[in-house]
């Protein structure tokens, strides 16, 4: 059984009431935070802040590599950390200890952070080090900016401040004073009451829920030294936790060491190679433990032919396959981000000039899976997906992309998700035929795998990820191939949306507990 739904994309257009000048908005914005600089405890007890050692610890959220898609928001870490962070230049020094609650390694490292370059040692003492990358330290840099010693400091810094409507939150109201900063717009919330600032938003686009709310939002205010700092801290993404942490010590105005900020010329020497994108969703691939490295950088889009008209389009840490139908094209995973997605259908529209992308299957929701779909949503590409995941595909497709817009943003249109279920879905131009199935597991209860019976080859995410025709063994490889096995499906190789191709007997073997 199917059903197909009809994803409109409405332009909005939002027109905030202007009250006033900007001049007379940015006095009066200013005198607000002014306000909050004495509620703190002064301008010059801020300003006698000059460094900061705090100790801290909580937990970590993900709401979206989540069994079910939209499902409820899970707990995936807890940690701790010393951050040492010098408050009137770029440096930090910040020493992570985060263990997995899942089945993934534990995240540890230490970042040093010295203006424009940064050192990441991963693992423990001892531990592999290499240059910060450039989105990850100026994602590091862009939350330095609305610490709470700090934000009131930051903002009286700008040239042109704005008021914006006072808003309501659980029953109160805050004044809301807002400034842009290397092209992002931060909000801050001040307290109508206690005049101190209770949240810091920044608009930044996300890849799935498009114009976004990243929000820090302070708590248990104490007083040290004169100043008052927020002891609670949360990360929210629209409203969903990311993070969640109580500060257990600050202390102001430590001597340091000469060399507390030290990044060893060997790394300092080296090239920047990407891009330094202030992301949300680079912080998030950190606490999964997942890769983040292709973010800013522009990797190659390699065609890999595995079989007659079936292409792995490798060069990325997600690849996007490509079956070639008799008079159109059908594709496997639009993964990551549009940075990746755009070149990528870039690159298939230049090799196959006179057949469109018709379908787009996605292997399962997960952020890195799901990222890149607008990309081929904007080429009308017609979504297949389980019933299960139809409501999550059509609010990927609605959500608006503003602040930076994408393709399908440029190129809003109508966009079709075919869901179904009751057993697999085939294509077929009459001759090529693409089996498409779903087979929940613990990853993912809108996971499927496309077959194709002609060349035996089956098509899966993050299960096996082979690499050069090698398999590791864990327990969701057995978890596919028992699947696999159930769906009766006669499979010689598989493909992987990581890495590249393996014998299926090499993924039995890995399924049995061994490597081969
Ligand atoms: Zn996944």
């Amino acid at each position: 059984m199917r059903k197909q739904l009809v994803v409109l994309c409405l332009l909005l257009v939002f027109s905030l009431g202007r009250t006033g000048s900007v001049q007379a908005q940015s006095a009066d914005a200013k005198a607000l935070l002014e306000q909050s600089a004495k509620a703190m405890g002064g301008m010059q007890a801020l300003r006698s802040l000059k460094n900061q050692v705090v100790e801290s610890e909580g937990k970590q959220f993900d709401s979206s590599s989540t069994p079910r898609p939209g499902g409820a928001t899970r707990q995936i870490s807890t940690f701790r950390y010393t951050l040492t962070r010098d408050l009137i230049q770029p440096r930090l020094k910040l020493e992570w200890e985060g263990k997995s609650l899942g089945a993934r390694d534990d995240v540890r490292f230490v970042e040093i952070i010295d203006g424009p370059v940064g050192l990441l040692q991963e693992g423990g003492a001892g531990g592999k080090q290499s240059r910060l990358h450039p989105a990850r330290l100026a994602t590091r840099l862009r939350e330095e900016k609305r610490v709470g010693a700090k934000i009131i400091l930051v903002a009286l810094g700008q040239k042109i401040l704005k008021r914006l409507p006072d808003a309501d939150l659980d029953g109160k109201r805050y004044q809301v004073v807002a400034f842009q900063d290397s092209g992002d717009e931060f909000r801050i919330y001040l307290d109508s009451t206690t005049h101190l600032p209770a949240q810091v938003e920044i608009l930044e686009d996300d890849p799935l829920e498009g114009d976004s709310r990243y929000t820090l939002r302070y708590s248990d205010w104490r007083k040290v030294d004169g100043v008052m700092i927020p002891f609670g801290l949360r990360l929210e993404l629209n409203g969903k936790p990311l993070q969640e942490e109580q500060i257990k010590s600050v202390r102001n105005n430590v001597s340091l060491a000469p060399d507390a900020f030290s990044v060893p010329e060997s790394i300092r020497n080296q090239k920047p190679d990407a891009k330094p994108i202030a992301s949300q969703w680079l912080l998030r691939r950190v606490a999964g433990n997942v890769s983040y490295q292709d973010l800013g950088r522009n990797p190659p889009v390699e065609f890999i032919q595995i079989a007659d008209s079936v292409y792995q389009i490798q060069g990325s840490s997600h690849n996007t396959i490509i079956i070639e139908m008799r008079d159109h094209l059908v594709a496997v995973e639009g993964p990551l981000y549009e940075e990746r997605s755009y070149p990528v259908v870039k690159a298939i529209k230049e090799r196959f000039p006179n057949k469109p992308i018709r379908y787009v299957i996605p292997t399962h929701h997960h952020l890195d899976h799901s990222g890149g779909i607008r990309g081929f949503m904007a080429e009308g590409a017609i979504v297949v997906v389980p019933f299960i995941a139809e409501n999550f595909y059509a609010r990927v497709a609605k959500a608006p992309h503003t602040l930076r817009p994408d393709s399908l943003e440029r190129n809003r249109r109508a966009v079709v998700i075919e869901s179904y279920g009751g057993g697999h879905r085939v294509l077929t131009d009459g001759n090529r035929q693409i089996e498409i199935w779903p087979l929940p597991t613990s990853h993912a209860e809108d996971f499927q795998v496309i077959y194709l019976p002609r060349e035996k080859i089956l098509i899966e995410a993050d299960h096996v990820s082979p690499r050069k025709g090698q398999v590791r063994s864990a327990p969701v490889v057995k978890e596919l191939v028992d699947g696999i096995d159930k769906l009766r499906l006669d499979v010689t190789t598989v493909a992987g949306i990581h890495g590249d191709t393996a014998p299926m007997q090499a993924v039995r073997a890995a399924a049995q507990g061994g490597t081969q």
